[in-house]
């Protein structure tokens, strides 16, 4: 007897080769029916016997295809209808818009063999894709993901390509952005006065031009990089100087595994991680005398590496190679993802640009990531990763979740899912703010969510919590900064029961109004307690003490010593600071005149950074605290002494001893570990004060301190030994870009309760 089900399947099911599979795994059991793509994720009508339905059950999940993320099959019977074949029906576009979007997946393997094979008809074709690869968050402009809702939707399919599309049997079966050099995208070359290079070879063109030294602006899948000759140091000086970046590492694409292998040090996850979809920029320690420069990241041993994950980097790499990859902007502005932006920097910037047709609708930096015990600790999360959605541990109503001002990302939520947006930026600029509007407005059409609640920072000069308070609908629901970095970090690891929490970070408003940024809490999603701090420091002229190490360093001796040692050792010590700084700062910290105090443990970093060295101003976020990581002697284990008084962890002995240390020529890299050595003797104290106190054993590392490898690892290991159970972040962002999560994580737990 005929039978016939319906399963409904929700997750990551469109754009990811799940229709063509089902069909496939259908029509090998003779079973008929029909699978379509709906606006909540795939749906499948089976029919046939009893026998070959239980095949078909059995079978399912492991014909699921790699890029699927299914989160649920519902299965009902109805009447069978005598259907006769297996088909695949066009979308069911109604109802609500609630399905896993796919984010863009790197060029796959099958797709690179063909690229590189003269006998194929896409030999050297820059945008060949197939259904397990190619664009699809940056090109999606509605849902569901079909070709008419994309960038593509103006190119219409050639015969052979219209084919591949409507042939189940085909790998490119439903690949939305299937093109070939007949119907799809093409590429052009731009000079510097965007006029058109009359070039049968764009690419040809672009290698010449990297070769000979110059700045190439190159489109990609979510914005154009500007890229050079990664050997090239005066090429690289220029875009440096160019791009207002002197100093920020900048990330360079090498073509194959094998040459990443030769310039830096590569562990077997780092392969993994390199080669997967996501293609992001790992991370790596750097060998010695390969022969890359050190203007590529001056305050580190490391290089932010990735491999070609669009054919046009497979074309331009297998002729020049390695190449500096950096996004195209002014230095903190949006990702350049069309010609008409693109004219503020053809010409002042890049020498050249390398562009096609192919409309990039949603923008997306490259996502960052680095390695810590062969774990993945993701440090930017963009393209690859978003959309893919985080499940909290409750559902609710829609919630818009507005992030940090620092390295700004927002969220929205379904249910108990979040969708957490690309890499923003910094809102302190028009552009960023602009970008951040435009992409909530985006986001809630593209989800089709109206959010009921909107939460942000409790910094009420925050430009995040300014847009909140602007929104007419919805309430609002202010979260503590650091209650929100520990709730993001038990989010991941699905902790709802108290821990302990210790978040390192640098600003965040305290719900006494004070800044902190050294904290021991006590808590859950719902509240926190927060049981220890680093002492509070004054930061003399609170911004400008932000990008000014040496104010911090001034702020420590000022506070420890008598004023006539505390100036004798400025003048040894911190030679960027003359003796009118020193007046004007010794008056505002007399009359408190812009000089709020802070626990802030990355100003801590700041002043050590300075005490050893580093002068003048920053030119990026966390710059002095990478110049103290990378200075460490990794095989130092010595620390300073440190107190636990009351609910205040002083460093006061540890800048005495530090200081003991200098008279003595001690060596900076002994120094510095000893420093890191001593913060973490410190974690691992408070924590055991805490256990001793509450009997809880589990630790949650946040914030954007742990950012540094070298602290992370040994808190870690310390906590490890004292018998903790220690989690700490991978998939979300230690710093404010994962922020977000926490935000929602700890809304949705205070609306439960009330
Ligand atoms: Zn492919
Ligand atoms: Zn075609
Ligand atoms: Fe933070």
């Amino acid at each position: 007897m005929l039978k016939r089900q319906r399963l409904t399947i929700t997750g990551r099911v469109q754009g990811v080769g799940f229709r063509p599979s089902i069909y496939r795994l259908a029509t090998s059991l003779n079973l008929t029916g029909f699978v379509q793509n709906t606006t909540s994720g795939v749906m499948i009508e089976i029919e046939g016997l009893e026998t070959e339905l239980k095949r078909f059950d059995q079978q399912l999940s492991a014909n699921f295809p790699p890029m699927a993320l299914v989160q649920s099959v519902t299965a009902t019977s109805i009447p069978a209808q005598a259907s006769q074949q297996f088909q695949i029906t066009a979308s069911e576009r109604s109802g609500q818009v609630f399905v896993g979007m796919p984010p863009d997946l790197a060029t796959c393997p099958a797709c690179v063999a063909e690229l590189k094979d003269p006998s194929n008809r896409r030999f050297g074709y820059p945008f060949i894709n197939c259904t397990n690869c190619g664009p699809r968050f940056s090109i999606i402009e509605t849902l569901p993901y079909d070709r008419p809702h994309t960038s593509m939707a103006g190119f219409q399919l050639c015969p052979p390509c219209q084919h591949e599309y409507d042939d189940p049997t085909n790998r490119r079966f439903d690949a939305q952005p299937n093109a070939c050099p007949t119907c799809g995208p093409q590429l052009t070359y731009l000079n510097q006065d965007h006029h058109l290079v009359q070039t049968v070879d764009p690419i040809a063109a672009a290698v010449h031009d990297l070769k000979s030294g110059k700045i190439v602006a190159i489109k990609g899948i979510g914005g154009y990089h500007l890229s050079c000759l990664a050997s090239h140091e005066q090429a690289i000086a220029r875009l440096r100087q160019r791009k207002h970046r002197p100093h920020k590492a900048l990330a360079v694409m090498f073509q194959s595994l094998d040459e990443i292998d030769h310039y830096c040090e590569l562990t077997t996850s780092a392969r993994n991680w390199l080669s997967a979809p996501c293609a992001p920029i790992v991370i790596l320690k750097k060998r010695q005398d390969r022969g890359l420069p050190s203007i590529l990241a001056p305050d580190t041993f490391t290089i932010g590496a990735f491999l070609p994950y669009a054919p046009i980097h497979h074309l331009l790499l297998q002729h020049v190679s390695p190449l500096v990859m950096t996004s195209a902007n002014l230095s903190d502005e949006p990702i350049v993802i069309n010609e008409e932006e693109l004219t503020n920097l053809l010409g002042p910037i890049a020498d050249a640009a390398l562009t096609h047709n192919r409309p990039i609708l949603r923008r997306a930096d490259d996502s960052v990531m680095m390695l810590v015990n062969q774990q993945p600790v993701v440090i930017r999360r963009s393209r690859g990763l978003v959309p893919n959605p985080i499940t909290l541990p409750s559902a609710g109503p829609p919630l818009l979740v507005c992030g940090s001002d620092l390295k700004n990302s927002f969220g929205l939520t379904k249910h108990n899912q979040l969708y957490l947006s690309q890499h923003i930026g910094d809102l302190k600029d028009y552009p960023a703010q602009r970008f951040y509007q435009e992409q909530i407005n985006d986001l809630k059409q593209l989800l089709q969510v109206a959010p009921e609640v909107i939460v942000h920072d409790l910094h009420p000069n925050y430009l995040s919590t300014h847009y909140a308070n602007e929104q007419p609908m919805g309430s609002k629901i202010a979260v503590q900064h650091h209650h929100a970095h520990l709730a993001s970090c038990m989010v991941e690891h699905g902790l709802s029961t108290p821990v302990i929490g210790v978040a390192l970070d640098g600003n965040g408003y305290g719900a006494d109004g004070r800044l902190w940024g050294g904290e021991f809490f006590i808590n859950d999603l719902k509240t926190y307690h927060r049981r220890f701090h680093f002492e509070e420091m004054p930061l003399i002229g609170q911004a400008a003490a932000m990008v000014q190490p040496s104010r911090m360093a001034f702020a420590y001796l000022a506070t420890l010593f008598p004023a006539d040692q505390a100036a004798d050792l400025t003048q040894r010590w911190l030679p960027d600071l003359d003796q009118h700084d020193q007046a004007l700062f010794r008056q505002m910290l007399t009359k408190q005149l812009h000089t709020p105090w802070t626990s802030s443990a990355g100003r801590l970093f700041d002043a050590v950074s300075a005490l050893l060295g580093f002068q003048g101003k920053i030119t990026y976020e966390g710059q002095a605290a990478i110049q103290l990581e990378t200075m460490c002697a990794p095989t130092c284990e010595e620390r300073y002494q440190f107190d636990l008084t009351g609910d205040s962890i002083s460093f006061h002995s540890m800048f005495r001893q530090l200081l003991i240390d200098k008279d003595k020529k001690t060596a900076s890299a002994i120094i510095a570990a000893k420093f890191h050595h001593t913060v973490t003797a410190a974690v691992v104290a408070a924590c055991q004060q805490c256990r001793n106190e509450t009997d809880i054993n589990q630790i949650v590392l946040s914030g954007g301190v742990f950012q540094n490898k070298f602290l992370l690892h040994l808190c870690i290991k310390g906590l490890n030994k004292q018998g903790f159970q220690v989690y700490s972040h991978q998939e979300i962002p230690p710093n404010d870009g994962g922020l977000a999560v926490g935000q929602a994580a700890v809304a949705l737990a205070s609306l439960s309760q009330e």
